[in-house]
């Protein structure tokens, strides 16, 4: 009888916690609604200063953590008019230029002059106009794990050769997709993996989309390469740290692109075991990208063993491709062999050339989808054209 009793005390305290979450995540201040309980969605807090004067509460899901101040709320009022938002980020700094939306779709830069950056606190005190009509505020373009598979699963009706596999699941159960274009009789293979950190939209999302459409795509280059190589394709590596707005982590709070030594975390390991099935069948992973996006880019991390004898030259094939047949000049940054990061383990494990594609923070976005199709066509035409 105890027990039972205490079975339904938790359940009720269960419940009770379940509502305040719900609660917390919608703020509303005399008549303005702050709401925050959208997937990726970050807001911890909001206070009144003064009339029509707020102050915002940014805080990461877990620390330590890289300077990725992600920030994303939305703002109506029954009236309109014009409020000042001061976002706090605690012991961290303003990063990310605010972009404005109606419908979390189409996303703008917010104009520079009514954003103002205090360098001393690191706080950045937004002028926004509100109305009835809800405005959403976010340090990127929100992107959750349906709004990318919503697009992975459009694509993909018109292209049935491509096989969307549950590769494995994320810390919160969530399925982990991989997308497999393969042929019985072809080895060599490239992989791609998207958005291992959640706020890295540039790059992890809009450059990689692009990218993998270059490499679905009706030019003879495409069709060429798809007869040469197999497509192995993780389109959002952490899903969960993406609809939880985690400035980088996962759900566990663990950095997933320190984690390819390790292999502490469902994410990483879901990926380790589709790929060593993959080499262990005779696939060979000929090259890998993994899309990220960085405050200095647009670089690409590369092998410091970029021209030792064993690798292929891919990489700077592909690199003076780019600059020869483009306006695109590429920084390659070396790195350690000796990290944690994605790209290294396919080097160390498979000898698979491999680079880190970064994306800058406020990059143009119709460069970035340029450039992302450029870089796609370049790497056929080097891929196509070389010995294995
Ligand atoms: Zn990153």
């Amino acid at each position: 009888m105890s027990n039972l009793k205490s079975f339904i005390f938790l359940i009720i305290l269960i419940n009770l916690f379940a509502c305040e979450q719900n609660n917390e995540n919608v703020y509303t201040i005399d008549d303005v609604t702050f709401d925050a309980a959208f997937p990726g969605a970050r807001l911890n807090k909001i206070e009144k200063r003064e009339k029509d004067s707020y102050i915002a509460f940014i805080k990461p899901a877990f620390e330590p953590v890289n300077k990725s101040p992600w920030f994303a709320f939305g703002i109506e009022s029954q009236v309109e008019k014009e409020i000042e938002i001061t976002l706090n980020y605690g012991a961290y700094k303003h990063r990310y230029i605010p972009k404005i939306s109606s419908d979390k779709k189409s996303w703008e830069k917010m104009d520079q002059s009514k954003i103002e950056i205090d360098t001393a606190s690191g706080e950045a005190t937004l002028t926004l106009k509100i109305s009835p009509n809800k405005i959403y505020v976010a340090a990127q373009e929100v992107i959750s794990s349906h709004d990318t598979y919503e697009w992975m699963d459009n694509l993909l009706a018109s292209h049935p050769e491509v096989k969307k596999i549950v590769a494995g699941k994320t810390v919160q159960n969530k399925d982990n997709y991989v997308l497999s274009l393969e042929k019985e009789n072809v080895n060599n293979s490239i992989v791609l993996i998207a958005r291992q950190h959640p706020p890295e939209i540039p790059g992890g999302t809009i450059a990689f989309k692009h990218f993998y459409t270059e490499l679905l795509g009706d030019t003879e280059r495409a069709k060429l390469f798809r007869k040469q190589f197999n497509i192995y394709t993780f389109p959002l590596l952490n899903p969960d740290g993406a609809d939880l707005g985690n400035w980088r982590h996962n759900a566990n709070g663990n950095d997933l692109n320190r984690d390819w030594i390790d292999f502490s975390q469902p994410e990483t390991q879901t990926v380790r075991t589709f790929i060593n099935n993959k080499v262990e069948a005779g696939k060979k992973i000929q090259f890998a990208l993994d899309f990220h996006t960085s405050y200095s880019g647009p670089y690409l991390l590369v092998l410091d063993s970029i021209n030792v004898e064993k690798s292929n030259g891919i990489i700077p094939n592909w690199i003076d491709g780019i600059e020869s047949n483009s306006e695109f000049r590429v920084e390659a940054r070396p790195r350690s062999q000796d990290l944690p990061y994605c790209y290294n383990w396919f080097y160390n494990t498979f000898n698979s050339e491999a680079v880190t594609f970064e994306e800058g923070d406020e990059i143009d976005r119709e460069i970035i989808v340029q450039r992302a199709k450029v870089y796609a066509q370049e790497l056929m035409k080097t891929m196509t054209s070389m010995e294995y």
